[in-house]
This record gives structure tokens, C-alpha cells and sequence, in this order.
């Protein structure tokens, strides 16, 4: 057992603290790797704070985790010691199912391995990117393309990976109109990737506050949600809505913006219902529907397309006394676009 340094949430209401957690030693097929960066997603709030359900506190949450390889089992083949590598949102998979062996891991009938929070396969809950260590095994870990900004690359893990797969599988392209809801973490990515595949893009962000920067991400078009005009205009407009907004929204309001045989898919995941009236699908056969990060194999073309492509996250980079106060500016929609923790002042 390794004991390395972490930042763990104690319960529901206090805040995150100092504490230390144990890897596990090295098995035969297993990586351990020294994080340099670890991206603060609202999934990590969501979960810490109990929304989604019963949480085995102390819990060291995050989830877009990027640093080196220092260590390898002894059949490892995949990586190296010294590569640069990545850590998502799962760990592990059952590996027998229909899903996992199309590939599909992130969709295991028997539930992936989530990367905190999760019982592992020997048993232990597993433990998040929060901390100086981890030990995942070598092909749930992704390579890391040199060219990406290394403080920057730790959010593709989960943001970038989250809006790249509904992306790709509803072929967001030339020719496609495509809106993305909400300009946080997922939101800047969604943009990013989306023009970046030739999609026309347009933000639905609460406000105009962030526009210029949305334009600079690659959106064509940028209107407020608060402004009930923005639903009129749009009405019928989009062949893909990817919502990435962390609450319940209207969801009446935002069907009725796709176009014919028009999707909207969510990513956000508000812990409350999104009630759906039947007769807004009916107008334009839209659809409705979920997307949840992508497979490894999607991951890995995701990372190397960003990299081609010279796509990353506009970070803000943090020490790990910061996180708390971190935490209450995402709960603010006041984040410009991912905290990333400096895993450097954990050590
Ligand atoms: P984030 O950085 O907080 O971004 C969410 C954005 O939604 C905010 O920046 C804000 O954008 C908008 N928003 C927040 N509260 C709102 C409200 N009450 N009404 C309207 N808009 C609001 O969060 P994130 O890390 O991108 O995560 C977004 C959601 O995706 C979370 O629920 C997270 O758990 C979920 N998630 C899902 C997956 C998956 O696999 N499906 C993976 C990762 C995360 P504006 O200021 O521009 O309006
Ligand atoms: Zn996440
Ligand atoms: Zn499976």
C-alpha cells in the first residue's frame, strides 16, 4: 500500500480538507501515476454534496486527472515509465458484458467502475484525482499528446470526452446547426469541439456576459436565456442541442428549439426530474435524449483530435487550499471555463 497526500470531503456540508489515502500496490497489469493536474468538475460538487445519493464519506472526489507514469506492473505494455498519461471518469469495467465488449465500457450493464466513489474490484472504494497518486489499470489509462498544454489537458479527460461523444455519434458537422446550453466546463468544450467539426454553433447562456469569449471559442451566434425573445427566434433551429447546464431547465422551451428530426441531448445531470410534455417531441419527431463520457477508444481519438486540431480548456489554475472557494464560484456559474488543481501544492 502506498499512502499519498489527497484533499477529501469529510461529509455533505463541510468543506474539503488535507488528509491522506491509500493506493494499492502495483498488480501485474496496473499503472501508478504522479498527478500534476486535477480538473474540478460539477460532477465532483454534485457528488460530494450528496445530490445524487449516498456517498462513502471521507470521499476524495475528481475525475479529469493527468500527470506521469512512475511505475509499471510487470505485464504492462501499454505505457511507460515517463509517459504522459490520463485518468477519466472510470477506472474499470466488467469486461463481459454485450456493451463492454463492443467497446461501450462507459455503458457496462453491470456498471462501469467510477474513478471515486465506486467499489473496486478488490473491494476498496475507489478514490478520486484529488491527491499526489493513483493506480489504475494500464488500458483504463489514456496517452496524453505532448503538444497539449499540460495544466490544460487534465479536463479533456471528462469535459472534453463528455461533449466529443454526443458530438460525434449525432455527427455534429459541416451543415449542422448545433447549440450548446450553458458555458461552464462541458459548455466551452461543446463549443470548442463542435466548431471545430464544422458544426454552425450557437450558446444559450443564462446572460451575455461570457460572449466574447464564446465567439473566440468558435460559436457563431450567442444568446441569453434569460431573455424569453431567444426562444421566439430560435424556434425550430437546431439539429443538435447538447445541454450541459448542472440544473433542471424548461425543457418545453428548449425542444422547441430543434429543426426536423432535431435531438436534444443531456449531459447536465440536475438530481431533480426534467418532466417532458409528449406533444413538443411530436412537433419536428424530435428527440430526447442522454449521453454519458465516452468509451476509452473514444476518449483516446478524442485526445488525439485535440491535439491535431490545437483545441484545450481555458483553465484557471488553483492550489489545493483554493478548492472550497473553487467550488462555491462553479455553484455561481462563475467559472471561466475549468478549475484545474496544481496537484504540486499537495505535495
Ligand atoms: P459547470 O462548469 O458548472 O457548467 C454548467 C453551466 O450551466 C454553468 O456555467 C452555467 O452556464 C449553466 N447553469 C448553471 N446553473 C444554471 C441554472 N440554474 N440555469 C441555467 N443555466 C445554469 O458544470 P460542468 O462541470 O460543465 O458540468 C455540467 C453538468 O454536466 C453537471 O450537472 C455535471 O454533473 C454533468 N456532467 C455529466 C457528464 C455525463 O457523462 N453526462 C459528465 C460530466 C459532467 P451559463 O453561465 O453560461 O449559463
Ligand atoms: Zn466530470
Ligand atoms: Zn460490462
Amino acid at each position: 500500500m502506498l499512502t499519498v497526500n489527497a484533499i477529501a470531503a469529510p461529509s455533505a456540508t463541510e468543506p474539503l480538507v488535507r488528509t491522506t489515502i491509500e493506493r494499492r500496490d502495483l498488480g501485474p497489469r496496473d499503472v501508478l501515476i504522479e498527478i500534476t493536474y486535477a480538473g474540478i468538475c460539477h460532477s465532483d460538487i454534485h457528488t460530494v454534496r450528496g445530490d445524487w445519493g449516498k456517498v462513502p464519506y471521507p470521499l476524495t472526489v475528481g475525475h479529469e486527472i493527468v500527470g506521469h507514469v512512475t511505475e509499471v506492473g510487470t505485464e504492462v505494455t501499454l505505457h511507460a515509465v515517463g509517459d504522459r498519461v490520463g485518468v477519466g471518469c472510470m477506472v474499470d469495467s466488467c469486461r463481459e458484458c454485450e456493451n463492454c465488449l463492443a467497446g461501450h465500457q462507459q455503458y457496462c450493464e453491470r456498471g462501469n467502475t467510477q474513478t471515486y466513489a465506486a467499489v473496486d474490484r478488490d473491494g476498496t472504494v475507489t478514490q478520486g484525482g484529488y491527491s499526489t497518486h493513483i493506480v489504475v489499470v494500464e488500458d483504463f489509462v489514456l496517452r496524453v499528446p505532448e503538444s497539449i498544454p499540460h495544466e490544460a489537458a487534465a479536463p479533456l479527460l471528462c469535459a472534453g470526452i463528455t461533449t466529443y461523444s454526443p458530438l460525434a455519434h449525432w455527427k455534429a458537422g459541416p451543415g449542422k446547426k448545433v447549440a450548446v446550453v450553458g458555458l461552464g466546463g462541458l459548455g466551452h468544450m461543446g463549443v470548442k469541439i463542435a466548431a471545430a467539426m464544422g458544426a454552425e454553433v450557437t450558446v444559450l447562456s443564462q446572460t451575455l456576459s461570457k460572449k466574447e469569449e464564446g465567439l473566440a471559442f468558435g460559436a457563431k451566434h450567442y444568446y441569453a436565456t434569460g431573455d424569453p425573445a431567444t426562444f421566439e427566434t430560435l424556434k425550430n433551429s437546431f439539429d443538435l442541442v447538447i445541454n450541459t447546464v448542472s440544473a433542471p431547465i424548461d425543457m418545453g422551451a428548449y425542444l422547441n428549439l430543434l429543426r426536423l428530426d432535431g435531438t436534444f441531448v443531456s449531459v447536465g445531470a440536475p438530481p431533480e426530474p426534467l418532466p417532458i410534455q409528449v406533444f413538443t417531441l411530436f412537433g419536428n419527431r424530435r428527440s430526447f435524449a442522454g449521453s454519458s463520457i465516452g468509451s476509452i477508444a473514444e476518449t483516446q481519438e478524442m485526445l488525439d483530435f485535440c491535439a491535431e486540431r490545437g483545441i484545450a480548456p481555458q483553465v484557471e489554475v488553483i492550489g489545493a487550499d483554493e478548492v472550497n472557494d473553487a467550488y462555491e464560484r462553479v455553484l455561481k456559474s462563475d467559472v471561466r471555463f475549468r478549475f484545474v488543481i496544481d496537484i504540486a501544492s499537495l505535495r
